[in-house]
């Protein structure tokens, strides 16, 4: 017998990977050009040239059984204390290497940092819509993952913060660039944020720490500086991931970074060191560890995913469709044409428009519409979207 949550969790695929295989079957039959696949958020911009070169020169250059042996637990201290000083010029962070703590990605990040924090029964608070693989994280913490509503614009609300805020709550969590609205929360809001957790914090007389789910920080489409949390409130942590901003998904590769004014920071980098040896999350991959310094600070061109975006507005908006314009990630959050997002992305199928309902986001109404895709299939969707709205005005006459 095996345990029987696991079980489930591995029987039941995410909406996301089911309407993926189901686009790709779609595509065997009729024509990768005939479908319309915005259903994941798989980077679709080649990754720099730079970290090419740079894995070939390490492997040419380095000595091999250094490259591909342990580093540290926590990581190769080169490479943290490089992340540090480069967060430091770029965000006046005054972080340290010693804090930093190297993981397969913003997934492992994200375990590491709940299952360090939280006790049996406290409270992970979040803003909804949220990327959906948080819950089942923090439901393996043993801890209570609460929603918390955001505003018309997909900004956090504070006011539904205050109301569900308890003394069980151990974390706030929140991810901007968002997945799955695209929403990039203004620094006033987190300010707003901080100012109630340290009210809070010396009402429960308890730490609440503040998490900063950022493997989009990156992809931002205006000019607006990106509020960098530790600058904001002491009791933070940043999860961070190169998945996104260099096109390595695959590669699983990311970091913990937490402020040095955080209270008994020791303690809590060693309860993350804890965690991460716990779960097995010790030593992320060497090479791409070693990759790191000289990449920090280089991005994909994200210019064409604002050019998608651009595109995919402008369509959405000429046929009449209701969205918030994404400022950032690679998602657009669209108002669905019937309250149930379930059944309108089940008929959008009929027309090979794959977009994913927003249910599993923690909010109803919408589909995910996730623009990392080629051009072409942008512009080529244009007709798929007006017989969708089509067949929508039909039946409400
Ligand atoms: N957090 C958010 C908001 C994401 O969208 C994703 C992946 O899509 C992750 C975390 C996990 O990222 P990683 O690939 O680095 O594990």
């Amino acid at each position: 017998m095996v345990n029987q949550e696991m079980l489930s969790y591995g029987k039941q695929a995410s909406v996301i990977r089911e309407l993926f295989e189901q686009a790709k079957r779609e595509k065997k039959l009729i024509g990768e050009e005939n479908v319309f696949d915005f259903s994941i958020g798989n980077p679709s911009i080649p990754t720099p040239e730079k970290v090419n070169q740079t894995l070939i020169d390490l492997l040419q250059k380095e000595d091999s059984v250094l490259l591909h042996g342990y580093t540290s637990s926590a990581g190769d201290l080169t490479s943290r204390e490089a992340i540090a000083t480069y967060l430091n010029q770029k965000y006046q962070a005054n972080l340290s290497g010693n804090h930093i703590y190297m993981t397969v990605g913003a997934a492992a990040s994200l375990t590491i940092c709940f299952h360090a924090l939280i006790e049996e029964g406290e409270e992970i608070l979040c803003f909804a819509p949220y990327f959906p693989e948080y819950s089942v994280f923090a439901h393996k913490a043993k801890a209570i993952f609460k929603p918390v509503k955001c505003d018309k614009d997909f900004f956090p609300d504070v006011q539904d913060l205050e109301a569900k805020i308890t003394e069980k709550t151990k974390i706030v969590l929140y991810n901007s660039p968002n997945n799955p609205t695209g929403a990039v929360y203004p620094k006033e809001r987190l300010e707003e944020i901080a100012a109630l957790l340290e009210k809070k914090q010396k009402e429960y007389h308890h730490e609440i720490y503040l998490i900063s789910d950022e493997p989009y920080r990156e992809l931002i489409y205006t000019s607006t500086p990106y509020p960098f949390i530790t600058n904001i409130y002491d009791n933070s942590l940043v999860c961070y991931s190169f998945s996104k901003s260099l096109s390595l998904p695959g590669e699983r590769i990311g970091y913990i970074a937490m402020s040095e004014k955080m209270k008994d920071v020791e303690d809590v980098f060693a309860a993350i060191c804890g965690a991460g040896r716990n779960l097995g999350f010790v030593c992320a991959p060497s090479l791409f560890q070693k990759l790191i310094p000289s990449v920090l600070g280089i991005t994909t061109d994200i210019s064409l995913y604002q050019e998608n975006r651009d595109l995919l507005c402008s369509i959405l908006s000429q046929l009449g469709y209701e969205y918030v314009k994404p400022d950032g990630a690679f998602y657009l959050f669209l108002k669905a044409l019937e309250e149930d997002s379930l059944s309108f992305s089940k008929i959008a199928t009929k027309f090979h428009l794959y977009l994913v309902p927003s249910d599993s986001f923690g909010c109803k109404g919408y589909v995910r519409v996730a623009y990392c895709t080629k051009k072409e299939t942008i512009q080529r969707s244009k007709d798929a979207f007006r017989q969708l709205k089509e067949y929508y005005d039909e039946v409400k006459k």
